[in-house]
């Protein structure tokens, strides 16, 4: 909407302020919605409405027209304070006349109506910032928004990681059930810029992990920001103040409440233990009923089994792992599955050279870890060989794809010949999808429709005596033994839940954006979100490991640092261009992921399994998941589409964070290159004199690399386009 007579306007011109925001810069863009010079201006809202509606705060960056130019005569609010000799931030000048820095400025200054705030450019408004949850997106998005204050990309923040449990660390600390390990190698299941020597194995355990988490943490100095026992049990946003009023609970202490600007759910989708509803369980005594995300610190798998009938119930990745690790050690183990799996050989082991394979897994030597520790080419070459492999992982998701066909053939075939007796191999190969719903519409269960576990514990132990598989549904549970659908007892002594997690991504305490509208009923159909990390009616919220992310393909780690960056570039935006609120426009959202829905039909994702991607239903989408690689994750998250956003701003003039045309050098050392030492006090303006010696470098542009090989007069050749040469 244009107002005629706006003066200039590009940009700073509050008439031209869309009131239908986020309803274009796409294909849906309406030709009114274009300011007159053509480009579409409607993505920003004002702090406000046009200066005459109401009165504005003094430090306003919006100044009026001049009363010559303005077609009602009146003179605005500011314009008149200003001819009294007021300031652009609300300061009598010594001289008393209007003007900045003690009245040097001129009417000069004032350019058609328009003037600047005193202030510097880019100053950051201080933001607070609650990050839900200390696993590895917490830990990660901390670690990157210090890094962003460290390198004068950020200023004044301050960031708390609230963390349910007594420990961070997240899945690597809650699952401590024995064989716990991942599926991706060490060297790859690592942070891009937390490279680590000191793995112990190819496949690390979750202790491993864990620990990692902890070396990582304290290094890059986040695990100050960790409180650790507080859960946060609300998250209501405010319209009117665009801030998030957060309700932490600390156990044993009662409940705080906080107010921030940006709330970050990083609470993890394999976080909710999910109990199956099977009659009978509650009866069962409690204290031998185990869920393998709760496994007790100081239970001894090894001895603690070895007089007990131990059931398992469900085969996914955590079920395999501990059956694989404590068969062994028990008097017998039952097995209670309904679907089949995949399960692999160690995968992406050709990089990783010839090597002494136990168990589906190898040590690095002492040696090696010296060799990693001291030899960043050995280190690199290592991890970048394994990560390169591991990036592979694509093609073969597509359906009916030769990759698709020729891997599947290749898995059944060596899962075949691990499982040897008929009766094993047709109970647990996946020929077809073996539900009833999964035959009347589409009988394939597609490898990597379900994530594939490497697990050779679990193919020996299988083969136990003590151990029996037994593929029928659980009827009931009785005090001292398990009934089957086709009304078998099998005595049981203990009861282990493999039964994984809630999935369902709606959060377990009322999280509620614009118009108290809750996210779990948003999301009660499907869990949709903006390319995994932001959902519409949510503004200021930005999730890390939402739906839609890249839980399926490689190392999540690999998603989460793209995450975390997007996230600091979006807070960075905010805090340096006067943004009151950012949020995700519902068109762009839903047309994005019409995209990944039309190409996740083609995935193998879709095809007919039960997994944790869809919730558990074999027919749902596969929401939790990106339809692309995890390079194309990363590579469509470096670059936001600012354009996909709407915006509320401080102030009317959307360029007021260019303030008295200074650079962000000059209080936030823009451009220091990253280093641990001083920080500037983003808090406190620098004087000129100072900035050099604080750390700040106006000639940050200019890099030693660039200086390596100078142009040199002798460079100079004859031109070939024709050009007349010049006469050296
Ligand atoms: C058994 C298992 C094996 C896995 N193996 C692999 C693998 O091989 N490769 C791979 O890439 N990924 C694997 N994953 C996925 C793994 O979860 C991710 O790789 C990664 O650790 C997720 O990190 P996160 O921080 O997003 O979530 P999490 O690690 O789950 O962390 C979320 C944190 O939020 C906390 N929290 C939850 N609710 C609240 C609340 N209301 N208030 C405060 N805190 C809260 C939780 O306590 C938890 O610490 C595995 C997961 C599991 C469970």
């Amino acid at each position: 909407m244009t107002v005629a007579g706006s003066g200039l306007g590009g940009g700073g011109d509050a008439a031209n302020v869309s009131r239908t925001p986020c309803a274009g810069g796409g294909p849906h863009s309406k030709p009114g919605n274009a300011s007159k010079n053509g480009r579409s201006c409607h993505h920003d809202r004002g702090a406000g409405r046009r200066p005459s509606q109401r009165a504005l705060p003094a430090e306003t960056l919006w100044l009026s027209r001049r009363s010559g130019d303005h077609t009602d005569g009146k003179l605005p609010y500011l314009a008149a304070k200003l001819t009294n000799g007021a300031s652009a931030n609300g300061e009598v000048s010594k001289n008393g006349k209007a003007g900045v820095n003690g009245g040097r400025r001129s009417d000069a200054s004032i350019v058609k109506g328009w003037r600047y705030i005193n202030k510097d450019g880019f100053t950051r408004e201080p933001l607070k910032i609650a990050i839900a949850g200390g696993g590895a997106a917490g830990i990660c998005l901390g670690i990157k928004l210090l890094e962003a204050q460290k390198d004068g990309r950020l200023g004044d923040i301050d960031v708390t990681i609230y963390e349910r449990d007594q420990d961070y660390g997240g899945t690597w600390h809650a699952n401590r059930y024995p064989g716990c390990r991942c599926d991706i190698p060490s060297h790859v299941y690592q942070f891009a810029f937390a490279p680590y020597a000191d793995w112990p194995q190819f496949y690390s355990s979750s202790r491993d992990i864990n620990k990692y988490m902890h070396v990582v943490a304290q290094k890059f100095g986040v695990e100050p920001l960790i409180k650790c026992n507080r859960t946060i049990i609300s998250a209501i946003y405010s319209e009117e103040t665009a801030k998030w009023t957060v309700e932490v609970e600390t156990k044993g202490s009662g409940v705080e409440t906080v107010e921030v600007d940006i709330y970050v759910p990083a609470t993890g989708v394999l976080s909710q233990v999910n109990r199956p509803n099977i009659p009978g369980l509650d009866d069962f005594p409690k204290d031998r009923v185990l869920h393998t995300a709760e496994w007790p610190a100081n239970l001894d798998y090894q001895t603690a089994f070895k007089d007990e009938n131990v059931a398992v119930v469900g085969i996914g990745s955590s079920g395999l792992q501990t059956i694989g690790a404590i068969a062994p050690f028990a008097k017998s183990v039952s097995i209670f599955a309904r679907s089949k799996f995949w399960i692999s050989p160690p995968m992406l082991t050709e990089p990783a050279g010839t090597r002494e394979w136990k168990g589906g897994n190898f040590y690095y030597s002492e040696a090696e870890k010296e060799e990693f520790a001291t030899d960043e080419n050995a280190l690199y070459k290592h991890g970048s060989a394994l990560s390169a492999a591991t990036m592979h992982l694509f093609d073969v998701f597509f359906r009916d794809s030769a990759e698709q066909e020729n891997m599947k053939a290749t898995v059944r075939e060596l899962m075949r010949a691990d499982l040897r007796e008929p009766e094993l191999i047709a109970q647990l190969v996946p020929e077809w999808s073996h539900t009833y719903i999964a035959v009347a519409l589409d009988s394939r269960f597609d490898l990597w429709c379900r994530r594939v576990t490497p697990c050779v514990p679990f193919m020996e132990a299988i083969h136990l005596p003590t151990v029996s598989l037994l593929m029928n549904p659980i009827e009931k549970v009785l005090k001292k033994a398990i009934v089957t659908k086709n009304g078998q007892q099998h005595e049981i002594d203990r009861i282990i839940l493999a039964t994984g997690f809630d999935t369902s991504f709606k959060p377990k305490y009322p999280l509620r954006g614009r118009k108290g509208v809750e996210l779990g009923d948003v999301w009660k159909v499907r869990p949709k979100a903006y390319m995994s990390l932001a959902v519409a009616g949510f503004p200021n919220m930005f999730i890390m490991c939402g739906p839609g992310t890249v839980f399926a393909n490689g190392s999540l780690l690999a998603g989460i640092e793209a995450n975390a960056k997007y996230i600091v570039d979006v807070i960075a935006k905010m805090q340096s261009q006067d943004i009151k609120s950012m949020e995700i426009c519902q068109e762009n959202q839903d047309e994005y992921n019409r995209q990944q829905d039309s190409l996740m039909a083609d995935l193998v994702f879709t095809s007919n399994c039960s997994s944790w991607y869809k919730s558990g239903r074999p027919d749902a989408p596969p929401d939790a998941l990106f339809a692309g690689s995890t390079l194309q994750f990363m590579e469509l998250l470096a670059s936001p589409r600012w354009e996909d956003w709407k915006y509320e701003r401080r102030h009317e003039n959307k360029y007021s964070f260019l303030g008295k045309g200074t650079s962000s050098v000059r209080r936030y050392g823009y451009g220091r290159r990253v280093s641990t030492e001083e920080i500037v006090d983003p808090t406190s303006s620098i004087a000129d004199s100072q900035i050099e010696g604080k750390g700040g470098d106006r000639a940050f542009y200019l890099t030693k690399e660039m200086h390596r090989n100078p142009l040199k007069l002798s460079d100079y050749r004859e031109p070939t386009n024709g050009a007349i040469p010049i006469n050296i």
